[in-house]
């Protein structure tokens, strides 16, 4: 698990380019050019050719070396294993605020937008100038060890080992992606949304089904046994979607 405390908190003066950085970037000429111009600036330089080996850099140092934690994290969104975007989401998901640079050949206005929208602080597009990428990493780490300034992200729904990203209708239970119908998405969704709180069965159908449905409310009961198929360790006997005897149904 990674480390939800903050290395800036306390800085007020802090310097930046004592700061480490890690490089994420599988085009190995682009790489080393990061590196060798960052390291020039005084920066500590990590580098990893994957989104999965940065992942396992970023936990192995959170777990064995706490006091050397990564300062700012420059990204490639198209990286081998796995992308840069489910890094972030990723990484944010875990509770882990490390300020995050993504650096991409993906120039779109949706591709800027979802970036900083999973929590991303800053984009910029290849082919780039070094010296603003370097300006914005001083920037950014400037920003963080003054203000503590992160960001939140309102949009994603989170209970316990459960995330859902309702912009991009994808649900990971305990680390994996499950796959959800349309209705069982909207479920979880609006359970996630209100948790704790008793739903009746035509509750959720004039919620999930629309007031147009026509049928038994004991559909409402067969989406809840898939679901719960597909969230709970143990369907017989569920964590997360509890039967409220002569009411209905609760989320948590
Ligand atoms: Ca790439």
């Amino acid at each position: 698990m990674l480390s939800l405390e903050s290395p800036y908190c306390n800085a007020t003066e802090r310097i930046p380019t004592n700061s480490r950085i890690l490089v994420v970037e599988d085009e190995e000429l682009i790489r080393s050019m990061i590196v060798l111009n960052l390291t020039e600036e005084g920066y500590e330089v990590i580098e990893a050719e994957s989104g999965k080996e940065a992942l396992n850099i970023l936990e192995n140092r959170a777990q064995n070396n706490p006091d050397e934690r990564i300062d700012l994290i420059i990204l490639d969104l198209m990286l081998p294993e796995v992308n840069g975007l489910d890094v972030c989401r990723f990484l944010r998901y875990q509770g882990n605020h490390v300020p995050i640079l993504i650096l991409s050949a993906k120039a779109g206005e949706t591709d800027r937008v979802l970036g900083l929208e999973i929590g991303a602080d800053d984009y910029m597009t290849k082919p780039f100038s070094m010296k603003e990428l370097i300006a914005r990493c001083r920037a950014l780490l400037r920003r963080v060890a003054l203000n503590c300034n992160y960001p939140t992200f309102p949009t994603v729904r989170q209970y316990k080992d459960i995330t859902l990203f309702p912009d991009e209708c994808r649900v990971i239970v305990r680390g994996k992606e499950v796959n959800l119908s349309p209705k069982e998405f909207r479920l979880l969704e609006l359970f996630m949304t209100y948790p704790k709180r008793v739903w009746e069965r035509e509750q959720l159908i004039q919620q999930v089904w629309g007031p147009d449905f026509v049928g038994e409310a004991k559909t409402v009961d067969v989406h809840i046994r898939w679901l719960r198929e597909k969230l709970e360790v143990d369907p017989s006997n569920p964590e997360y979607i509890v039967t409220v005897r002569g009411f209905g149904y609760r989320f948590g």
